[in-house]
């Protein structure tokens, strides 16, 4: 079933009560901040993590944390999702296939803030590059991975919104439009798939100490933040056989 709503998360104490093991899951944005903390988390509880994005170094840098902890051998894939087409994500998800048989999980993360400035301000292209990034990126690498989904006995697929993604924020113009379409584009798909293995769901992670926070406010005392680490209960439950059941939800992860 599919309801509208911004539930909070569930009560859950620590990663460690969710089994990954088996599962395969894509991170975007696995390279920084929020996606690299899943990319390790998923990788401690057992599944194979596929790490995108744009900057090798630090997608490598992951990669050689994972191993010396001696976790399942992750994968990376490179892509910028600024010139990313619909043949870049064919090809990556034949790739997928080929190497994994299907794909459990895929957790949409990667985004940026654009630049905050007032609406009459916005110019067509940044406009342009946040859409592409947020939401043309995350639509056409869904659609191309649809089949590998598919194909497992169960498959979550989360969107990641943002507070400005289900109620406007003056200045926050061309990242906020991009996370109301992300929300409506889960539920959309969350609907149409309601009686399929796949489901899809959006996370809001809340105010979390990252690069993209700073860059929002560069002046407030980051120490009072949450960590990635904190919200890792919500991300760990969702890539979980345990959410099975849950579809078209937008969850706060705070
Ligand atoms: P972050 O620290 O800026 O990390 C963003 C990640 O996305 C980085 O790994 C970045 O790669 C990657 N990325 C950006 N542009 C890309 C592109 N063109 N192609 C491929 N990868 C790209 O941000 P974060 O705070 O962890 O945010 C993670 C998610 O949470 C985002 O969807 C954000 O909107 C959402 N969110 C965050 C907060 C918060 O307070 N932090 C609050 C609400 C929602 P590089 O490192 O290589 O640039």
């Amino acid at each position: 079933m599919t309801l509208k709503s911004q539930l909070r998360a569930p009560d859950m104490n620590l990663p460690e009560q969710f089994d990954l093991s088996n599962k395969t899951i894509l991170v975007t944005g696995a390279g920084d901040g929020i996606g690299r903390v899943a990319s390790l988390t998923y990788a401690k509880l057992g599944a194979t993590v596929i790490l995108l994005g744009r900057t090798v170094s630090k997608l490598e840098a992951v990669y050689d944390e994972i191993m010396a902890a001696g976790y399942p051998e992750p994968a990376i894939i490179p892509l910028d999702l600024q010139g990313a087409t619909v043949s870049h994500y064919e090809q990556m998800a034949a790739t997928i296939e080929e190497q994994f048989g299907h794909l459990d999980g895929l957790l949409h993360n990667a985004s940026i803030l654009g630049n905050l400035r007032p609406f009459a301000q916005i110019t067509e292209k940044e406009f342009n590059q946040v859409m592409q990034i947020n939401l043309n990126g995350a639509l056409f690498m869904t659609q191309a991975l649809l089949p590998a989904l598919a194909k497992a006995p169960h498959a979550s697929v989360v969107f990641t919104s943002s507070g400005v993604g289900s109620k406007g924020r003056a200045y926050w113009g061309s990242y906020a439009i991009s996370k109301f379409a992300t929300e409506g584009m889960m539920e959309t798909l969350a609907d149409e798939y309601s009686n399929s293995t796949i489901r899809f769901n959006c996370i809001n992670p809340g105010a979390t100490k990252t690069a993209m926070r700073a860059k929002a406010f560069p002046a407030e005392d980051a120490s009072k933040l949450k960590t990635a680490e904190d919200l890792m209960p919500l991300y760990c439950y969702f890539m979980d056989d345990s959410s099975t059941d849950i579809n078209g939800q937008t969850i706060k992860a705070q």
